[in-house]
């Protein structure tokens, strides 16, 4: 009691009541041994032969319960990393801040995680920023700390494989059957220590059906500003996984609804603003989440491209309309839009190839005469390119019949291919003789991107040429 007390003045515990551990047997829950994946499994005896006590933890038990596949087992452990490495042979220690061991059987790994406490020890007056955001928290505890340091009860259950029991010190189970995400200790403190967990609170509710408690829900309108203090890396990374979590549609909108949305992707705000950037936004959001229930790849870079699409469009307008051709407006416009990206949501470099790509090969679709076609055809990124053109097309942005005639003009045989060719094109190899002439600034009737015309503009270059 004494020490209870003593936890909660000094800010290390929660508000809650020490919790309740109940241990539900199969019949209550209903996760058999055989939904475990082998890797985990033997995991788990493995470290409890050694007299280690060792769990499937956190997504995978709450997807199983919920009747779902789980996209990977976690394993928590009261073993140090060094004594799980021992007893499994094929692991590795990764991590410098808060070691895990990679376990690895055939083609699977399983995370192995030390039990872990909340908080830095409290002579560490480092542990947290300003804002009471958790910068540390490297310690190992008990089974009990290490639920307490999870946010949502869901997220918070212990499986047993050997036993099949399932170790539940929130009535995370009873959340589940609800449909509730509720948050371990008080909300507000807990955003602050990481506001992540605001973002994971919109993904989950999204992923899973399910909706976030009163008062899970009430402080976030008032922290989402502490976002901002987040790294943007693992910004970005959270960012990923709401997009790519099969369900960004839905993701996206609770985002809006939960004011979150502003200055995770600085420009999404002004996009979804516009009826035309907010449907081409939306159907690549929704083709995505189909892709994913199709188990299809996607590409970040692909998604990124699309979502930042429209203000790329605007820039280049924009820039033409100063004067500048439409070939470097677009490229100005490219780069102006991944600096104002980079500010905030780092966007890795790495993706910038790809999405500069997929913009800049855009105006190539309107060319259908002479070789360019069968060039464009060639050209390595010329799927992904095709995809988002057939987006643009889709929102009603472009022809319709130029991304019907690309989709014929791929699958026809020489011939055929020969005798769809837009004789339009045809001054446009003339030109190439004589000297370039550049137009004067603001003779342009339409820009770059402009490509409801039918004709292709004869001084614009092939991109990639
Ligand atoms: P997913 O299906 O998206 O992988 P998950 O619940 O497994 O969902 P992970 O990010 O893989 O989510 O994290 C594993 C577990 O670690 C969570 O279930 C949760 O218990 C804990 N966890 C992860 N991130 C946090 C966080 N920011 N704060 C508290 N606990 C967290
Ligand atoms: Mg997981």
């Amino acid at each position: 009691m004494i020490a209870e007390l003593f936890r909660k003045v000094l800010g290390r515990g929660r508000s809650i009541n020490r919790p309740k551990l109940t241990i539900h047997a199969v019949k209550r829950h209903g996760i058999r041994r055989e939904d475990i994946s082998p890797c985990a499994l033997r995991v788990t005896e493995s470290l409890q032969k050694a007299g280690f006590e060792a769990f499937v933890v956190g997504g995978a038990v709450r997807d199983l319960l919920i009747g779902r596949a789980p996209k990977d087992f976690d394993v928590a452990t009261n073993a140090t990393p060094e004594q799980v490495k021992k007893v499994i042979r094929r692991s590795r220690i990764i991590g410098r801040r808060f070691q895990i061991v990679h376990a690895l059987c055939n083609d699977e790994v399983v995370e192995v995680s030390t039990f872990r406490a909340l908080q830095a020890a409290p002579e560490d007056d480092q542990a947290a920023d300003e804002h009471g955001r958790l910068i540390r928290d490297n310690v190992f505890g008990s089974q009990e700390e290490d639920a307490l340091r999870r946010d949502f009860t869901v997220n918070a259950l212990f499986y047993d494989p050997n036993k099949e029991e399932v170790w539940d010190y929130f009535d995370g189970l009873g959340d589940i059957r609800a449909k509730r995400l509720r948050m371990i200790g008080e909300p507000a403190q807990r955003y602050r220590e990481d506001p992540v967990r605001m973002l994971r609170a919109v993904r989950f509710a999204a992923k899973l059906g399910f909706t976030i408690d009163k008062a899970a829900r009430k402080p976030i309108l008032e922290l989402a500003d502490l976002l901002s203090n987040v790294p943007s890396a693992r910004l970005f990374d959270e960012m990923l996984k709401l997009l790519l979590s099969g369900h960004s549609v839905e993701c996206l909108r609770q985002l809006r609804t939960e004011g979150l949305h502003h200055g995770l992707l600085p420009l999404l705000d002004v996009v979804l603003d516009e009826p035309e950037g907010a449907r081409f936004v939306e159907l690549a959001l929704s083709n995505t989440d189909k892709r994913i229930a199709e188990d299809k790849p996607i590409s970040p870079g692909f998604l990124f491209a699309s979502l930042l699409w429209h203000q790329v469009r605007l820039g280049a307008a924009r820039i033409e309309s100063q004067g500048e051709l439409p070939t470097p407006a677009l490229y100005l416009a490219m780069d102006e839009v991944l600096d104002a990206q980079k500010e905030k949501l780092a966007i890795p470099r790495r993706f910038d190839a790809v999405m500069k790509e997929i913009w800049s090969m855009q105006q190539r679709f309107m060319q259908r005469g002479g070789q360019r076609p069968y060039r464009l055809l060639e050209h390595p990124r010329f799927r992904a390119a095709f995809d988002f053109f057939v987006l643009r097309a889709a929102s009603g942005e472009v022809d319709q019949d130029i991304a019907r005639w690309w989709e014929d003009f791929q699958h026809a045989d020489d011939t055929e291919k020969e005798a769809m060719l837009v004789v339009e094109d045809k001054p446009k190899r003339r030109r190439k003789r004589g000297p370039r002439r550049k137009k004067p600034a603001g003779e342009n009737s339409s820009t770059a991107l402009d490509t409801h015309s039918k004709h292709t503009q004869p001084d614009e270059d092939d991109l990639d040429d």
